[in-house]
């Protein structure tokens, strides 16, 4: 994407994002944080009935209700719905969307491997978005500050080997960086570009600012002084974490999903905190101190998920009465792990993290996953269902080129499942790169 057409569809974007919704949200938020503890579970009960109340208006709850008793109590009535698993939700999409609202189509790759249509209303793009910039003020972040972007956006081509490396976002005054050229070629390019564009904030993927601050560490490269890095999107490890802060600057960390039913971010102890005003979150005992989340989500009623197993796991969760080290009250958790990918290495040394996105606008995947046997071969796994065709197979290969280029041999292998690792996890990218 050019720099003129980038602009203009953020131009679009803006107006939907900086909507009447769009204050509305930020303003609800803003009411939200001020209430007591109480207030805040009495309004969360109440966000809870409302969104049981959207659900029954679906194919899919009408008939689930239909068979249950009615309770009084929204916590009550939610725990005799059965939990939701993906497949479900995958195969019958639109069972699950409230018809007589309008809403917008949005796809993702999913941590679990599996693209899912999804269905948004208007009401809830802009919540996601006044929730980001409500995150964003808490570390200091003003609406007119400059922000370095690092998130997967394809702004330039692939097969690019001179800078620049990125564009101007002039609506939304970012430098939208490419995550899909950090080589040990480029990274000193990108570290100039933070420092002179006078950023002091960072959005990026995990992966990214992982390369980035690895990359300093291994050339003694004196620190940036961000003042804070966000990172979302992926599972946020503690040695990544340690080395983001040490070289780029202090971690805030989020953990949300396209589905939309889950908001957490992360506390000055490090530790994942629950925007209750965004879901009702559960976790389902997996052993060892490691719980499956399970999410409702108030904020999207033309698709309300309720109880829906994200497939993600917490670490050592805490409820609303325990009190965090950072001061505040829970509900939340100690460690996430979402996404577990492998970084996709390229001959000419590039570093490409959350590569699933090769998959996210491909119909007829049921499951998928990328193999790099060296930087010349790659295997694409997929289990494809029975209208799966040669046109999407087309689309892949281009959305794999799209992001990695050049002269990588790319063999498709169908399968009838893919393998989960040992603790359960998916792994969309794996790298037995020598
Ligand atoms: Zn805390």
């Amino acid at each position: 994407m050019n720099l003129f057409s980038h602009n203009i569809k953020m131009l679009a974007k803006l107006a939907l994002k900086r909507s009447f919704w769009f204050h509305k949200a930020m303003n609800d938020i803003e009411k939200f944080k001020n209430l007591s503890l109480d207030e805040q579970r009495v309004r969360q009960l109440v966000l809870l009935e409302k969104t049981l109340h959207a659900a029954s208006k679906t194919k899919y709850y009408s008939s689930v209700f239909a068979s249950l008793p009615n309770f009084d109590n929204p916590v009550e009535w939610l725990k005799t719905i059965p939990y939701l698993d993906k497949d479900t939700l995958r195969k019958n999409p639109g069972d699950f969307v409230v018809d007589s609202l309008f809403s917008v189509s949005a796809q993702t790759s999913g941590t679990t491997g599996t693209p899912l249509k999804l269905r948004r209303d208007i009401p809830s793009i802009a919540r996601e978005q006044a929730s980001f910039f409500s995150w964003f003020y808490s570390a200091g972040w003003k609406s007119d500050n400059e922000m370095i972007e690092l998130r997967g956006n394809m702004v330039v081509p692939a097969d690019r080997s001179e800078p620049p490396y990125g564009i101007r976002d002039c609506i939304f005054k970012k430098n939208i960086l490419s995550s899909y050229h950090l080589s040990d070629k480029t990274i000193p390019w990108y570290i100039e570009k933070i420092k002179k564009s006078n950023a002091n904030f960072i959005s990026a993927y995990p992966s990214s600012a992982f390369v980035i601050a690895d990359f300093m560490r291994r050339n003694n490269i004196a620190p940036l002084k961000i003042k804070a890095v966000f990172l979302a999107s992926e599972t946020i490890f503690q040695h990544t974490k340690d080395l983001i802060e040490k070289f780029i600057g202090p971690v805030w960390g989020h953990y949300g999903n396209a589905e939309r039913n889950a908001w957490m971010t992360t506390c000055s102890a490090g530790r994942y905190h629950e925007d209750v005003s965004y879901g009702f979150t559960e976790y389902i005992p997996l052993g060892d101190n490691t719980y499956e989340i399970v999410a409702t989500g108030f904020t999207n009623k033309a698709m309300p998920l309720l109880r829906y197993r994200t497939g993600d796991i917490a670490v050592d969760p805490f409820g609303r009465q325990h009190r965090c080290e950072c001061g505040n009250n829970g509900p939340g958790c100690r460690k996430i792990i979402g996404r577990i990918d492998d970084l996709f290495i390229t001959s000419d040394g590039r570093k490409i993290g959350r590569l699933d996105h090769v998959f996210k606008n491909v119909e007829n995947i049921i499951a998928a996953q990328i193999i790099q046997y060296n930087t010349e071969r790659a295997e694409i796994k997929i289990v494809k269902n029975h209208s799966y065709s040669e046109k999407d197979e087309k689309l892949v290969l281009e959305n794999f080129m799209l992001r990695v280029g050049g002269n990588v041999k790319v063999n498709f292998n169908y399968v009838d499942n893919i393998p989960r690792t040992n603790n359960g996890k998916f792994r969309s990218v794996i790298s037995l790169n020598p």
